[in-house]
């Protein structure tokens, strides 16, 4: 495509949903994503090109990525930045300059573009803005260099970049009103401050200064996702900082009113700025209205691009007998009539091609025949990684005496989470300790096509947070498309996905409330234990038909339901839509 056709598509755009996000996983070699919510974004997108909705996307682009993880012999993080080139996969619209003031200094901006090209000629355009230009500060240069990197200052510039600056290039482009800002995750929030100023009125139309700032036309066009009950999730300024990096852009006391008294919330901003609020299951919008009193949060529970986290086995296999299901993701439900040996033949060739996988990184030779349990997230205390090594005799016990087991475990650790870290260290100590028995590898450098081989791989995926706070969790939605089902805590999307013996199994109760258990560990521990005993390992080796049931019915109730387009259906019902009526007054409440 010539470059001339790209500015005219783009000048001539005219979406209606706006999605913000700091971070944007559309695929593995644009390393613009760290996990979970970054994933979710790019999944989103990919759906509403599939379906040819009117979506533009904005974030930053990365430089040196989030980081490539290096795993000593002890499991020792090391981080390495990311090389990558942006021009090989991007365009960079070198005729469109941004500007925001940071700390004083004009900070230019570059839109890098991106169309995510949906199953039937769809496209959605996502813009990565990039500081990285020669006119700019050599520090600011460096500003969109890297995700999640720097301090509280360096983050609060790139989001005053993300909300601020791709608003401004928004408005360059767009030819009739955007309809909704969608914010996933308060990152994005400050788009509701360049609102403000966009939508002000003078002084002397109102003569009243508390009319001059139109937070009713803001509101009616933002709307929010929150992503976590985890208090280091919600992003919390200085207002001496705020003030340092903003200057005189908004009346400090002006944001007072309705991002919080103490500190600017990102999250009270938010909530406070936007018409609708989501929550991204139903446990966790439970969780989130107790967390923000006075608000009204609606859930729409997370889901996954079918098309993209459905291996080859499983894809050709739908192909054959469910024509159209990448379109029509809840055509899936008919994965109920795949014939035993088809299904699990597809499964143990997907399984196959992790252990090469496994023996030409590792050099660990595990067993197609075995009973293999996946684990892969986030290497941080809540998720709670070592539940399953907390009894190790038990753990040996079982092996010994019901049936063998090998375990595939990978994530990363945030580069300031030192606990997160030191949970990878005991991971290695739990697999020497209990090497002659079972072998346990863990995968270096967790990103998306690690992802998709380890969920379609094993056959069973576990998942081990502490109640209440995985908000939703999508990689066991990415094991239920590749019939693998889950072995998981009662929490996040699980609590809907989740029939006992029919989809999967659950660790431990229900959670009771919005408070954390932790004595909840050793029961649910013991719990973890029993079931595999009792339940999944003897299934597994001595009634293969039944586990061959549970893993079809994985697809038909799980796959068939927890994906992008049932999500964003949900989305356009709920959230986007303009019914019932706005609220109309602005009510100030406290931070939390
Ligand atoms: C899907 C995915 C995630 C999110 O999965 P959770 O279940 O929320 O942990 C994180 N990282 C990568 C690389 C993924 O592919």
């Amino acid at each position: 495509m010539q470059k001339e056709d790209i500015y005219s598509e783009i000048k001539n755009l005219a979406p209606q949903i706006a999605y913000f996000s700091m971070e944007i996983g559309l695929r593995v070699d644009l390393p613009t994503y760290s996990g979970g919510l970054g994933v979710l974004a790019g999944d989103t997108i990919k759906a509403a090109a599939d379906h040819e909705l009117p979506y533009v996307a904005v974030t930053l682009l990365y430089r040196e990525g989030y980081f490539r993880q290096h795993l000593e012999e002890n499991g020792q993080q090391i981080e390495h930045p990311v090389n990558w080139n942006p021009s090989n996969l991007l365009i960079e619209l070198d005729l469109i300059t941004v500007e925001v003031e940071i700390g004083g200094r004009t900070v230019a901006l570059r839109p890098w573009l991106y169309f995510v090209e949906g199953c039937s000629g769809g496209r959605v355009p996502v813009f990565f803005l990039d500081s990285d230009l020669p006119q700019n500060h050599k520090d600011d240069r460096k500003l969109t260099a890297q995700l999640y990197g720097g301090d509280k200052r360096y983050r609060l510039s790139q989001e005053i970049i993300l909300g601020i600056g791709g608003l401004r290039l928004l408005s360059m482009l767009e030819r009739r009103m955007i309809l909704n800002f969608h914010l996933n995750e308060g990152h994005a929030a400050l788009l509701t401050l360049e609102l403000l100023q966009r939508y002000r009125r003078n002084i002397e139309e109102t003569w009243d200064p508390d009319q001059v700032w139109d937070y009713d036309r803001v509101r009616q066009h933002c709307v929010f996702t929150t992503h976590t009950p985890v208090p280091a999730g919600h992003d919390r300024f200085d207002y001496g900082l705020v003030e340092e990096l903003l200057g005189s852009y908004i009346p400090i006391d002006v944001l007072k009113r309705f991002a919080g008294d103490d500190d600017l919330n990102l999250t009270t901003l938010a909530l406070n700025l936007s018409r609708h609020t989501n929550a991204v299951s139903k446990c966790h919008r439970d969780v989130s209205t107790l967390m923000f009193p006075g608000y009204t949060i609606k859930a729409v529970t997370n889901g996954v691009h079918s098309p993209s986290w459905t291996n080859k086995e499983f894809s050709q296999l739908f192909d054959r007998y469910l024509p159209d299901w990448r379109r029509d993701n809840f055509l899936l439900r008919n994965a109920i009539m795949i014939p035993d040996e088809e299904l699990f033949a597809a499964h143990q060739s997907a399984k196959k091609r992790l252990l090469k996988y496994i023996s030409e990184t590792n050099s660990v030779e595990l067993d197609p025949e075995i009973l293999t349990i996946g684990f892969a997230r986030r290497a941080t205390p809540y998720k709670r990684a070592t539940l399953l090594f907390s009894k190790p005799d038990r753990l040996r016990h079982i092996t010994e005496h019901y049936g063998p087991l090998q375990l595939v475990l990978a994530g990363k650790a945030h580069p300031h989470d030192e606990p997160g870290k030191k949970l990878i260290r005991d991971i290695f100590t739990a697999r020497e300790q209990l090497k002659d028995l079972i072998k346990i590898v863990y995968l270096e450098n967790y990103d998306m096509e690690l992802g998709k081989l380890i969920t379609g791989g094993v056959d069973l995926w576990l998942n081990t947070p502490t109640r209440p706070l995985e908000a939703s969790g999508t990689s066991g939605m990415k094991a239920a498309h590749n019939g693998v089902p889950n072995f998981s805590v009662l929490d996040g999307w699980w609590i809907e996905g989740w029939i006992e013996n029919k989809t999967g199994w659950a660790i431990g109760p229900l959670p009771t409330g919005p408070t954390v258990d932790e004595k909840s560990s050793r029961l649910d521990a013991d719990d973890l234990y029993n079931k595999l005993e009792k339940n999944i390992i003897p299934t597994y080796y001595h009634k293969r038909s039944d586990w061959i049931e549970i893993m079809r019915q994985a697809i038909s109730f799980n796959a068939s339901f927890f994906n992008t387009y049932r999500m964003l259906m949900e989305y356009y019902m709920n959230i986007y839509s303009f019914d019932p009526p706005v609220r109309t007054a602005l009510t100030h409440r406290h931070d939390h």
